[in-house]
This record gives structure tokens, sequence and C-alpha cells, in this order.
């Protein structure tokens, strides 16, 4: 699934490539993709101009002129790209935004699991996921005394915390694993016993770690594309995501790999060892 990294590389692909860009006409192919329905959607959108991309934790949102807004999540395999109109359409895609200029910003997703909720301005925050959104980890909205505070007021280990949209926004598996290897706590270290070192570390960890994901485009780990067709390569860059019985980079102890909150989870167990809250 494009956490953080992977979606704002897309928000950043299609800000150079359509944004400013008028919308002739829409083809949804899909009926359960979009909402409001098909018709309304196509008749809706038609005529628009693209006038700007914005991005929430994983959620990119779509600034229509008319006070217009559309909330995309991209999901598992969702992917937007730019061709031109007179390109073949491939099996899957779904939903296709005809522009005025001869090409398409096309919605592919083969799992058919994304949606695009198209709203006025202003009630994005009604949809889905984005009522309960957590804050940016950016350092300031991602304050150390909001973290202590939400750490300490639940009980749960550490990667279903951080997996969580609503206490962080914008991570996801990959991020999550590597974040806790860079701050050296186990994956199911309870939210409520980390130290207040542990916590700033954590936090810095969380910026650095997307920072340099961002710069690096993205990880490709399945079919990931960004908007252009081009692949990240922060996936050279992981320390401990899918490199399980290889050695940690740290200390050369064997990766492990287990299961938490059903998410195949992967840490050093030197290096990142579980502490019992009355140790
Ligand atoms: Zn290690």
């Amino acid at each position: 699934m494009p956490e953080l990294p992977e979606v704002e590389t897309v928000r950043r692909g299609l800000e150079a490539l359509v944004k400013g860009k008028t919308i002739k006409q829409v083809n949804v192919r899909y009926d359960k993709m979009v909402s409001p329905n098909p018709d309304e959607f196509k008749s809706a959108l038609k005529g628009k101009k693209i006038l700007d991309i914005e991005r929430r934790g994983k959620y990119l949102i779509f600034r229509f002129s008319e006070n217009l807004s559309m909330v995309s999540h991209l999901r598992m395999e969702g992917k937007y790209a730019v061709l031109p109109h007179t390109e073949p359409l491939s099996k899957h895609d779904h939903v296709i935004f005809e522009l005025t200029d001869g090409s398409d910003l096309r919605y592919n997703d083969t799992r058919k699991f994304g949606r695009m909720n198209l709203v006025p301005s202003g009630k994005e925050l009604t949809v889905g996921g984005l009522a309960t959104i957590g804050p940016e980890p950016t350092p300031e909205t991602l304050t150390f005394e909001y973290l202590s505070q939400r750490l300490r007021s639940k009980k749960v280990g550490m990667k279903s915390f951080l997996l969580n949209q609503s206490n962080v926004a914008g991570l996801g598996n990959i991020y999550v694993d590597e974040v806790l290897w860079l701050t050296k706590v186990h994956p199911l270290q309870p939210s409520n016993t980390l130290t207040d070192e542990e916590i700033k570390a954590l936090r810095l960890n969380i910026f650095s770690e997307l920072e340099r994901a961002i710069n690096a485009h993205g990880t490709t780990v399945f079919s990931y594309l960004n908007a252009a067709g081009h692949a990240g390569s922060f996936q050279n860059q992981l320390n401990v995501y899918h490199r399980q019985g290889k050695p940690c980079p740290r200390c050369g102890t064997l990766i492990e790999k287990i299961k938490v909150a059903q998410r195949g989870t992967h840490f050093c167990p030197h290096c990142q060892k579980l502490r019992l809250p009355n140790d």
C-alpha cells in the first residue's frame, strides 16, 4: 500500500502534469469507485479546472474550480497516469479524466479498492478516514507534547500505535518497521512504556525517514509507480523491511519477521529488545 512518501511523490507528479488543466469529460468504468453516483460525478466535473493537488496523510485532495474537491485514496494498488487520449485504455483503467489539451488523467487499480469522493470544498474532512485523521508527521504538527500524551493514553504495541492513522497520519507497514528499528524500539513495546528520550528519538526518526523516502521518490515494493510512470528507489535504503534472515546493518544480528496486527513485521531482536513494564 502506498504510504506518505509514495502518495507525496504521486502528488508532486500530478501537480507537474495536470495542474491548471481543464476536464473535458469523465469516463467511469467501475461505478463503485466514485461518489456520488457516476452520473452526478461526471456532470459535476465536466468543464472544471484542476486548480491544485494537495495531500493529507495517505489521501490526495484534488481542488477544482467552482469550489469542488475530490478526495482520492489509492488503497492497495491505485495509480494515476497521464497519457495521450488516443492511447488504448488498459483493462484496469477505471476512471478516466479526459482533458481539453488532448491528454487523459487515468486512474488504474488492479484491485479496485481505491475510492474517489467528490465533495464541496471545505467538506473534505468528513470523508472516510479523514474525519478522524491524526496530525501530519511534520515538526510543526506532530509535537513532542502531543505524541507523548497520546502514547501514554494508550497501551497498545508500538507497531499498532503507529499504523493507526488517528494517532499519526501517513505511516504504513514499511515506514513503521523502519522507524522502530531506527529508534531501537520493539514492535510490541507497549506505547505507554516509552521513555521521553525514546519519544524524542522516535519523533525525529519519523521526520527524517519520511524526508529521505520522499527524496528517493518513495519505495517500490509491488507495483507502485509515480504519476510519470517511474519507480521510486527507497527500497535500496531500507534497513529491516523485507530483510528477514539478513544481517542488521547496525549489529549484524539476523533480522526476524513476525506477525503483528496481521502485518508482516521486521525487526532486529538484538537492537529492539522488548522491555516488559516491570523490568
Ligand atoms: Zn541490530
